[in-house]
C-alpha cells in the first residue's frame, strides 16, 4: 500500500466540502455519474478504432447500489477505467484550474453557495461522505482500490487483492449519519431524474436488502 498526499489546495478544497453545511449536496450525484458517463464515452470511442477493447465487456451501463446495512451508495460504471498512474495524477495530485479557482473564491471570500455551478466534480463525494473508496480497472493495467477518509490530507493506492470487475469504475461512499437520505430508493430517483435525465447510457438502481431488490432502471 503507497501513501500519496493531496494537493495542497485539494486538501483544502475537501476539508470546505466535508465541514460545510451547504444545502444543495445532492449534486454530489451528478457529478459522479456525469464522470461516469465520460468514462464510457472514452471507451465507446476508442472502440471504434480497435473494437478489441469492449473484449473485457460489451455493456455500457451505470449501476447505482444502495447498502442500508453497510450504509453505502456506490455508482459503478463499465467505462475506460484508471490505470494507477491515472489514479495518483487524477484523483489528489494534480489540481485542475476549475478546482484552484474554487478555492481562490473561497479564500477571497466569494460567494461559493452554488458549488453545483463551480463543478468540483470528484470530490464532491466528501459533501456526504465519511470515506470514499475508489475500486478501478483499466484494460491496461491491473485492478487498484483508492481510498480516503474525510479529512485526510492523504489518499491510499492498494492492488485490489481479487478482481472484481473486468473494466471499469466504481466508487463507494460510506455516507455520513446525516447523510442516510441518499440510500432511500424514491430519493436518489429523484435526484437522478433531475439531473442526469439526458446521460446516454443505462443507469440502473439496485436497493439491496428491500423488496424491490432486482433492479430497475430509472
Ligand atoms: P473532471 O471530471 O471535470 O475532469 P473530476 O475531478 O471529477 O474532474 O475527475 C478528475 C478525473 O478523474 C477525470 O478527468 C477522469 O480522468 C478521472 N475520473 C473520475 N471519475 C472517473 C470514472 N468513473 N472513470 C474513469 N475516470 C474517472
Amino acid at each position: 500500500m503507497e501513501t500519496f498526499p493531496f494537493h495542497y489546495e485539494i486538501g483544502h478544497l475537501m476539508s470546505f466540502l466535508v465541514n460545510t453545511p451547504y444545502s444543495n449536496k445532492e449534486v454530489f450525484l451528478k457529478e459522479l455519474i456525469s464522470n461516469a458517463s465520460d468514462a464510457l464515452d472514452k471507451i465507446r470511442y476508442e472502440s471504434l478504432t480497435d473494437p478489441s477493447i469492449l473484449d473485457s465487456g460489451k455493456d455500457l451501463e451505470i449501476l447505482i447500489v444502495s447498502s442500508k446495512k453497510s450504509k453505502t451508495l456506490s455508482i459503478q460504471d463499465t467505462g475506460i477505467g484508471m490505470t494507477k498512474a491515472d489514479l495518483v495524477n487524477n484523483l489528489g495530485t494534480i489540481a485542475k484550474s476549475r478546482t484552484l479557482e474554487f478555492v481562490a473564491a473561497l479564500r477571497s471570500g466569494q460567494d461559493t453557495s452554488s458549488i453545483g455551478q463551480f463543478g468540483v466534480g470528484f470530490y464532491s463525494a466528501y459533501l456526504v461522505a465519511k470515506k470514499v473508496v475508489v475500486e478501478t480497472k483499466h484494460n491496461d493495467d491491473e485492478q487498484y482500490i483508492w481510498e480516503s477518509p474525510a479529512g485526510d490530507q492523504s489518499f491510499t493506492i492498494r492492488t485490489s487483492p481479487e478482481q472484481t470487475t473486468d473494466r471499469g469504475t466504481k466508487i463507494t461512499l460510506f455516507l455520513k449519519d446525516d447523510q442516510t437520505e441518499y440510500l432511500e430508493e424514491r430519493r436518489i430517483k429523484e435526484v437522478v431524474k433531475q439531473y442526469s435525465q439526458f446521460i446516454g447510457y443505462p443507469i440502473k438502481l439496485l436497493v439491496e436488502g428491500e423488496k424491490v431488490e432486482g433492479g430497475s432502471i430509472l
